[in-house]
């Protein structure tokens, strides 16, 4: 293997510009990475290639924080990044992190990032290191020779693939629809991640993020460690923010084939249940946690006006009791809160404008629709992942839905796939050379963007394209028989 570090792919075609590999992995997150570490596992002698155009192996946005305080979502008994072995990543955080690391620790995330990496290093290492190339590249389009896909680079350079799989991950987030915020503003910073959101801050000015969910507490948690000292304003429609982890008993699978295939009549089940549980004395979470076995089903078994009632209704509430932090993060979150430091909001912006050295937001309260205005240094765009992927500037999407190779779900919440992984084209025929894995399966899936589902999409996907890669070889060898006897 290459070193992942410092990643370039040689040439080893004929045409100069062009690499020809098995299967190009669009993509170098975790769910690249690890899909790359089950095929590495799984095939001698198949060769890879994984295009990323901003991070090294596996960190993706989730796992590169420089902040050694943003600490994982999951406790560390449900991080292994292997579907059949559930505690790697727990034996791997007691070697590396220390022994006391236990199976409900919630492990710093930048200690994630450098176990993907370890693993990916690991698998090819024992492939002798010559079947994964590694790319810091921009894949821009894709197109066609004789049927094969080939992956176009934004160098200009070429990867020809049997199949390429599309491990692109959460869209970057949309601005949003504010009057006055329609271009670029100098104190707006559209995007969270971005290494100078929080950059030239008076540590005793004043900030407000738009969103109250992960991404939200992930920059109180930055500015806390960067020793800010002001003021810290959360503004989202519902005001709610994520509910912490609390350990439990466990709760029974209630949910079946036969239970509500609407909204209204599953928030009732859920209600029933939680009451049930707390007659027992047992927390709410545990019947949150008896559903995450059988999210990606009732998704499934819900019409399309359910699912679409879902997110226009259920989901703020839905994300925050789902989407838990961790006790410690709760903890500075309830103490920045308690003094003062920290104040959320429930409203929705109407308006923004910059005056002198400030930006000022107005915006009209959730419960009584009175018009606030608060002036703040810096207003940093905490929304998540844009939820509507037409609305996504990115010339790889673009070019897969001009050419028909792709199309939007139904929801527009990612791409059309069948149960396999296979992308759907423009007329819903499923690829057997274009694949998907991770959130871009939303649409189809609903809870496709943690570990522990990805985990098992990424095995499953390795096991059906190596026996198809084995099952379309034979076939040629078969047919260049038969011609050569013929
Ligand atoms: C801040 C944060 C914290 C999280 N914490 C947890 C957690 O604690 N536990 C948990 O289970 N889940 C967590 N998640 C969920 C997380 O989404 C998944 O765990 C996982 O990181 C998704 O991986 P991915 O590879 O699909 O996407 P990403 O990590 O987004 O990676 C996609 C990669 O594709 C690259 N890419 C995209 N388009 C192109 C292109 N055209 N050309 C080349 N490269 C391209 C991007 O640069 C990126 O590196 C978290 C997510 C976030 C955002």
């Amino acid at each position: 293997m290459q070193n992942p570090k410092t990643p370039q792919v040689s040439i080893s075609n004929s045409k100069k510009n062009r690499t020809v590999v098995d299967v190009a992995i669009i993509g170098g997150g975790f769910s690249g990475t690890v899909l790359a570490v089950q095929l590495l596992r799984r095939s001698q002698g198949l060769s890879i290639g994984v295009i990323d155009k901003s991070s090294i192996p596996g960190r993706g946005l989730a796992y590169s924080t420089q902040y050694n305080c943003h600490l994982l979502n999951v406790p560390a008994g449900n991080m292994s990044a292997l579907q059949d072995d559930h505690m790697h990543f727990l034996r791997w955080a007691r070697a590396n992190c220390g022994p006391a690391v236990h199976a409900e620790s919630f492990v710093p995330r930048m200690a994630y990032g450098r176990y993907i990496g370890s693993l990916l290093e690991e698998s090819a290492m024992q492939q002798g290191g010559h079947s994964l190339q590694w790319s810091q590249e921009e894949a821009v389009s894709l197109t066609r020779e004789n049927g094969r896909p080939i992956v176009l680079l934004k160098s200009g350079r070429e990867l020809q693939a049997e199949v390429v799989i599309l491990a692109i991950g959460n869209f970057p987030p949309g601005n949003p629809k504010i009057s006055g915020l329609t271009g670029p503003r100098k104190k707006y910073v559209p995007f969270a991640w971005s290494p100078a959101a929080l950059e030239g801050l008076d540590p005793n000015g004043s900030v407000l993020l738009i969103g109250s969910g992960l991404t939200s507490i992930d920059l109180a948690i930055a500015l806390q460690a960067r020793k800010f000292q002001g003021r810290i304003q959360i503004i989202s429609r519902h005001g709610l923010i994520p509910q912490r982890h609390q350990a439990t008993e466990r709760w029974p699978q209630f949910w079946h084939e036969g239970s509500p295939r609407s909204i209204r009549g599953l928030m009732h089940l859920i209600r029933k249940q939680v009451r049930a549980a707390a007659a027992k004395g047992i927390d709410w979470r545990a019947v949150i946690n008896a559903l995450r076995p059988v999210a990606q089903d009732i998704w499934k078994s819900l019409p399309q006006e359910e699912r679409a009632r879902f997110l226009r209704h259920a989901r703020p509430y839905w994300e925050v009791h789902r989407h838990r932090i961790a006790f410690e993060i709760h903890n500075i979150v309830s103490r920045l809160i308690s003094n003062g430091r920290l104040t959320i909001h429930a409203g929705r912006i109407t308006e923004y404008s910059e005056v002198g050295d400030q930006a000022v937001v107005v915006y009209s309260d959730r419960k009584c629709g009175t018009k606030h205005r608060l002036r703040v240094d810096r207003v940093i765009n905490c929304t998540g992942s844009e939820a509507d992927c037409r609305r996504i500037d990115d010339s790889l999407l673009v070019s897969l839905f001009l050419q028909g190779e792709a199309r939007p779900d139904p929801l527009f919440l990612g791409l059309d796939v069948d149960s396999k992984g296979s992308v759907l084209n423009f007329n819903g025929v499923p690829s057997n050379s274009l694949f998907a894995i991770g959130p871009v399966k939303k649409g189809g899936l609903w809870e496709t963007t943690a570990v522990p589902e990805i985990r098992k999409q990424a095995a499953d996907l390795a096991e059906h394209i190596v026996h198809w890669l084995a099952y379309r070889s034979n076939s040629r060898q078969k047919n260049t028989v038969v011609e050569a006897t013929a």
